[in-house]
């Protein structure tokens, strides 16, 4: 049991799990990347929009998609990587039914981006190239091939093999995700096949050694790329402990069985046989102006990342901050609530009232983004002001939320209406704490003798007499007033 033990410490100690990550990801562009047919994730009709071209009929030529290039370019400024100056497109030579030219356009040698890091992790290089088609071979006797993907604009960034854990490469997804979003480059739902991960995993005996290599493919969600990794990493480990030799080969994701099979052996790359394809012109970017990397970088909007930065030095948590940046419908609304509010505690307010109870209203299907959209900064502004000056408490925010983000309007006179307004006139409140303190000389004694925490059943009793409408601050600064007490800490 003892020796159990230590065998299993030793085993975390020296095994030494390495992850680069392979992610494709569908560009969004009007058109596909060498023909003019349109790029339509959503055409439900299969082989609709296809043609000569894409088609791979002889006696066709591509013709290169400028959007796709321009995409590909500001991902890799994002990403702080070198645009290239010289670029050109190569033939990936493979046979498959859902690659009718037999090869893919993609980029070898000359890539459009090398270099550059997101969420801590170092990226080898970005390229362009176009998917495949899509295949069905589910249907019995015979399969399905719809060619309305075939040429669609694919981005492929590779990373360095500087991934460790099964949640710093989920962590790396979901921000390239995000950024992807950021830049409108690609809508990048995994549950679409619009962003496709491949991880390649291999466990070293130790630190520094090099362990045979494993690709995972079929990785449709965050949490499929965290669990393969972290299936790999433990079937690996149990391979070498027994002595046994990992293959190196290429293996899918069984999420109902959440395991990794294998499927084939990895071809190296000299076996598709890449050269520059000869029907596209080379690329000398900075001949286009928009293409050089000063007008690149200048074109970017405010990045996830810069976004947090900012929304930090504004006082605002790295939770809520967190929440703002991932829903951008939620930040811009919130920055227009904002962007002129000198005063830290409304820009706090503002900022959890949205990321909690809006967001929560709107998960819970009682408003809508669409409704959200429809509302004015200057009425969710006022609803601040009003719980900052104590005229709406938060449980009365809480009431008039939903009406507001249903139907829009002024929140004071929605909170009037609901009949939530907190009772804030000093002099009514001051009635009460005569009132109050009358009723309750023990307690009034109780206090005077040193027990201040019996103010809170004064101020309690308060609420009641008010049912509940009276400012808590105010009656409770009041009712310590009228005690001889100091102001509270
Ligand atoms: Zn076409
Ligand atoms: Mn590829």
């Amino acid at each position: 049991m003892l020796g159990a033990h230590r065998a299993a410490c030793n085993t975390m100690d020296s095994y030494h799990l390495v992850v680069g990550l392979e992610i494709h990801a569908e560009l969004k562009t009007r058109t596909k990347m060498f023909c003019g047919c349109k790029n339509d994730p959503d055409e439900t009709r299969p082989n609709i929009n296809i043609c000569p071209v894409c088609m791979g009929h002889p006696g066709t030529l591509p013709v290169i998609n400028r959007q796709a290039v321009r995409h590909v370019l500001r991902v890799g400024a994002a990403l702080g990587g070198t645009l290239a100056d010289y670029t050109e497109f190569d033939r990936k030579n493979y046979f498959y039914p859902d690659i009718p030219k037999g090869y893919q356009i993609s980029q070898y040698q000359y890539p459009l981006v090398t270099g550059g890091s997101l969420a801590g992790v170092a990226i080898t290089r970005v390229h362009l190239e176009e998917d495949t088609a899509s295949s069905q071979h589910d249907k019995g006797a015979y399969s399905l091939v719809d060619f309305n993907r075939a040429g669609v604009p694919l981005m492929e960034l590779v990373t360095e093999p500087v991934i460790h854990t099964p949640a710093q490469a989920g962590a790396f997804a979901r921000e390239l995700q995000l950024l992807l979003r950021y830049l409108g480059a690609s809508d990048a739902n995994m549950e679409k096949g619009e962003m496709r991960v491949e991880a390649n995993i291999s466990v070293a005996p130790q630190e520094g050694a090099r362990g045979t290599k494993v690709e995972v493919k079929n990785l449709n969600s965050f949490r499929a790329v965290e669990r393969a990794i972290a299936y790999e990493a433990k079937r690996q480990r149990e391979l070498l402990e027994k002595g046994e030799a990992v293959v190196q080969e290429t293996r899918g994701w069984d999420e109902n069985r959440q395991k990794t099979f294998s499927q084939r052996k990895k071809e190296a790359s000299h076996d598709y046989r890449y050269f520059p394809d000869p029907d596209l012109p080379k690329l000398k970017l900075s001949e286009l102006r928009e293409f050089t990397p000063e007008a690149v970088r200048a074109s970017l909007p405010e990045l996830p990342w810069e976004a947090r930065a900012r929304l930090a030095k504004r006082g605002l948590s790295e939770e809520v901050a967190g929440v703002l940046v991932r829903e951008p419908r939620l930040k811009a609304f919130f920055d227009a609530v904002t962007r002129e509010e000198r005063k830290p505690a409304r820009v706090k307010l503002a900022a959890n009232y949205l990321t909690s109870d809006v967001v929560g209203l709107i998960g819970e299907g009682v408003g809508s983004w669409e409704e959200l959209a429809a509302r004015t900064p200057e009425e969710f502004r006022s609803l601040i002001a009003l719980l900052d000056e104590g005229v709406l408490s938060s449980r009365g925010a809480k009431e008039v939320l939903p009406h507001w983000l249903r139907e829009g309007g002024d929140p004071r006179g929605i909170a009037a209406r609901l009949g939530v307004v907190q009772e804030s006139d000093p002099a009514a409140l001051k009635e009460v704490v005569a009132e109050v303190l009358q009723a309750h000389p023990d307690v009034v004694a109780d206090i005077k003798a040193g027990n201040e925490k019996a103010v809170a059943f004064l101020v309690g009793q308060g609420m009641r007499r008010t049912k509940g409408s009276a400012n808590p601050a105010l009656l409770t600064r009041l009712l310590r007033e009228a005690l001889g007490l100091g102001a509270q800490e």
